[in-house]
């Protein structure tokens, strides 16, 4: 006897760290046994979930994301990188400035908004892109800014993936070295200031033909790239650059262990981890 599908389904909801996932095959002599086995589980589960609740709203007050963003945000303005902040509806116009266009695995990806002239932004590149060409014009090298918020991508789900995540893009344009020993270096910087683990390789981009990944726990956190790059006329860029994405909750759910990014993106059923109806 093995346990119901709503019992499996009640211990995955739980199980934030997905640790449970070898306990849910275990087969039993009695309906008895079973119950009792469940009901143990769940009460366990449960407690772990109450704890990170209480941890959240008596002791952080503050949520993973808003954490992370903060630490980071901490670390690059110390590098003297500026945040600036950027419109997330998108003309249809910049993401095709960004070669993405209908044939693109991208462009299945996107919201569109009042019929198809605005998007939700799946990606801060090109407002970046358009504010460092402004800067480019008036500003002494190097020019390093950053942006942390929300982005958009029609996604078919999976452990990994978020309709709706928060994105940290930094940019260093002209910069102070060769542009992938740069990149290695804010990749270092940043890794090191969260005192978190990974690995770098490389990658192909639909977007920007090479980038380089980072890596942590085996799950791509960040996505790296540096130009000078085919996609820099469209914006008017001359100088060099290094640049990286990072996908805060996908930095989370690695670096924490847990099992599933929904946990720790913006949720009505899910906060740092933890279910609401426990
Ligand atoms: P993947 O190959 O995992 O779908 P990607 O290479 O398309 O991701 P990038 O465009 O490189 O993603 O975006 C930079 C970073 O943003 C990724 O490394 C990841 O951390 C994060 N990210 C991208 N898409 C999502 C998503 N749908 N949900 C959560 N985080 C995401
Ligand atoms: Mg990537």
């Amino acid at each position: 006897m093995q346990f119901t599908s709503g019992q499996r389904q009640r211990i995955r909801e739980l199980d934030i760290f997905g640790e449970y996932g070898e306990l849910l095959e275990g087969n039993f002599n009695s309906l008895e046994e079973r119950e009792k086995k469940f009901k143990d589980l769940e009460n366990e589960l449960a407690d772990k979930n109450h704890e990170q609740l209480k941890e959240l709203t008596g002791q952080k007050f503050k949520s993973d994301v808003r954490i992370y963003e903060d630490k980071l945000r901490k670390i690059l303005n110390q590098e003297n990188f500026t945040e600036v902040m950027t419109p997330i509806r998108l003309a249809r116009g910049k993401l095709e400035r960004m070669g993405i266009t209908s044939g693109d695995p991208l462009w299945q990806q996107i919201y569109w908004l009042q019929g198809g002239d605005y998007c939700l932004r799946p990606m801060h590149a090109p407002n970046l892109y358009e504010i460092l060409s402004r800067f480019e014009k008036n500003l002494e090298k190097p020019v390093r800014i950053f942006e942390v918020g929300s982005c958009f991508r029609k996604e078919s789900s999976g452990s990994q993936h978020l309709s709706e995540f928060t994105m940290l893009n930094l940019v260093e344009l002209g910069p102070v070295n060769e542009p992938i020993s740069r990149l290695e270096e804010i990749v270092e910087l940043i890794m090191d200031g969260m005192e978190i683990d990974y690995q770098m390789i490389g990658e192909k981009s639909s977007v920007y033909g090479e980038t380089v990944d980072v890596m942590v726990n085996d799950i791509e956190i960040g996505s790296g790239a540096v130009g000078p790059h085919e996609l820099d006329k469209a914006w008017d860029i001359k100088d060099s650059w290094a640049g990286i994405g990072i996908g805060l909750e996908r930095l989370i759910m690695a670096n924490k262990g847990i099992a599933s990014i929904s946990r720790v993106g913006r949720s009505l059923i899910y906060q740092d981890g933890a279910r609401l109806n426990i």
